[in-house]
C-alpha cells in the first residue's frame, strides 16, 4: 500500500552525454519523489530520458553519460538518508540489490544459458548473504520462484527450458532476493505478449502489497502504466512534463503530449477511443528545440512556447499534480500565434 513517506527523492537532476561543446543534454531539472510502497510509472517515447533517469539514479550511467548536477537521496525507514550521488564503489555495491534492484529491458535474455535457475538465484544470495548455509540458500531460491508464480521444481531447469515469461519472472525473483525497498523495472515486459505482460505485472503489484517495496516502472506503453501505477510521470525531451495520479492522467491529461500518448495506445478497459498518435518525431538530443521542446509537434502551441521553457507547476491551482505547459500557467498568458 502506497504511503506519503518518501523513499527516493530526486532534485534538479541534470545529465549530459559528452562534455564541453560536444555535450548534449539528456536530462534537465528532473524533480521526482518515489513514496514508500508506491508504483511510480515513467512514460515517454524513446529518447525522452526515462532510461537515462533510471541509470543515473542507480549510478549505472556509462560514459559518455555524466551527472552534471542535482541530488538523489534514498530514505531509510529509520529516517536517515543516503546521498546516492556521493556513494563510494563499495557503498554502491552494498546499496544495489539490498536496497534497490533493477530489472532491465530484455533481462530474460541475460540469464546465463549454462547454469541452472538454482545456481543463478543462489549466486546472488552467496554474494550478498555469505552467512547463509547452502540449504538456506536453496530454500530461499525455492521461495522466490514460488513468489513469482513458478513451481519450485523448476529450480533445476536451465533457461532454455523455460518460456520467455518464466525467464522474466526468474529475473524478477532475482531482483527480490534480498528484499529491496525499491525495484526499478525498465521496460520489463516489452518482449512478451500482452497477456503475459499483464500476468507478470499483476503478480508484481500483488507482491508489492505483500512485501511493501516501491516500484519505478518505465515503459513507453502508457496504457500499462494507467493499469498498474499509482502515479505517472510523463517525460519529453529530458524533462518531466506532467505528473499526476494514474487515474487523473487517464481521465484528464493536461499536457498535450500526455494526451497524444494516451491516444497512441489502445486501452484494455473502458470506452473505445480513436487512436490518432502524435504527429512528427521526438527531438534529437543534439538539436533540442528552444522553449517547450514539444512545440514543433504541438497543435496548441502559443508564441511563448517557441522561446520560453514552461516550469513544472500545479495547473491552475490544482493540488497533487503538476504540468509544464503554457496553457496552464496563470496570467500573463502569452499571446496566441496568428
Ligand atoms: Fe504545447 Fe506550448 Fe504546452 Fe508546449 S507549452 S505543450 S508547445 S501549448
Amino acid at each position: 500500500m502506497s504511503t506519503t513517506e518518501p523513499v527516493l527523492t530526486i532534485r534538479a537532476l541534470n545529465v549530459d552525454y559528452g562534455t564541453g561543446d560536444e555535450a548534449v543534454r539528456a536530462l534537465r531539472d528532473v524533480d521526482l519523489t518515489l513514496h514508500r510502497g508506491e508504483v511510480l510509472g515513467l512514460a515517454g517515447e524513446s529518447g525522452s530520458g526515462k532510461s537515462t533517469l533510471a541509470y543515473a539514479v542507480t549510478r549505472l550511467l556509462q560514459p559518455p553519460g555524466v551527472i552534471t548536477g542535482g541530488d538523489v537521496h534514498y530514505h531509510r525507514r529509520d529516517g536517515s538518508a543516503l546521498d546516492l550521488l556521493a556513494l563510494s564503489p563499495a557503498g554502491l555495491r552494498a546499496f544495489r540489490w539490498q536496497e534497490l534492484s533493477i530489472v532491465f529491458q530484455g533481462a530474460m535474455n541475460s540469464l546465463n544459458p549454462v547454469h541452472t535457475v538454482r545456481s543463478q538465484l543462489t549466486d546472488v544470495l552467496r554474494a550478498h548473504r555469505p552467512e547463509m548455509k547452502r540449504a538456506e540458500r536453496t530454500a530461499r531460491a525455492q521461495e522466490l520462484l514460488q513468489l513469482v508464480g513458478i513451481s519450485a521444481d523448476r529450480l533445476h531447469a536451465y533457461p532454455h527450458q523455460l518460456s520467455g515469461g518464466m525467464r522474466q519472472r526468474v529475473m524478477i525473483a532475482m531482483a527480490l532476493a534480498l528484499d529491496p525497498e525499491i525495484v526499478v523495472m525498465d521496460e520489463p515486459t516489452t518482449a512478451l505478449d500482452v497477456v503475459m505482460q499483464r500476468q507478470i505485472l499483476r503478480r508484481l503489484v500483488a507482491l508489492r502489497e505483500e512485501l511493501g517495496f516501491s516500484v519505478v516502472f518505465i515503459t513507453h506503453d502508457i496504457s500499462l502504466l494507467v493499469e498498474f501505477s499509482d502515479r505517472i510521470a510523463i517525460m519529453y525531451g529530458g524533462r518531466i512534463v506532467e505528473e499526476a495520479a494514474a487515474q487523473e492522467i487517464y481521465r484528464d491529461p493536461r499536457h498535450p503530449y500526455s494526451e497524444g500518448l494516451l491516444r497512441s495506445f489502445p486501452a484494455l478497459h473502458g470506452p473505445r477511443r480513436e487512436l490518432t498518435g502524435i504527429a512528427g518525431s521526438p527531438p534529437h538530443l543534439a538539436a533540442m528545440p528552444a522553449g517547450c521542446a514539444f512545440h514543433p509537434r504541438c497543435g496548441r502551441a502559443l508564441d511563448a512556447c517557441a522561446t520560453r521553457v514552461p516550469e513544472l507547476a500545479p495547473p491552475d491551482g490544482a493540488e497533487g499534480r503538476t504540468v509544464a505547459c503554457w496553457l496552464h500557467r496563470p496570467a500573463p498568458v502569452p499571446a496566441a500565434r496568428p
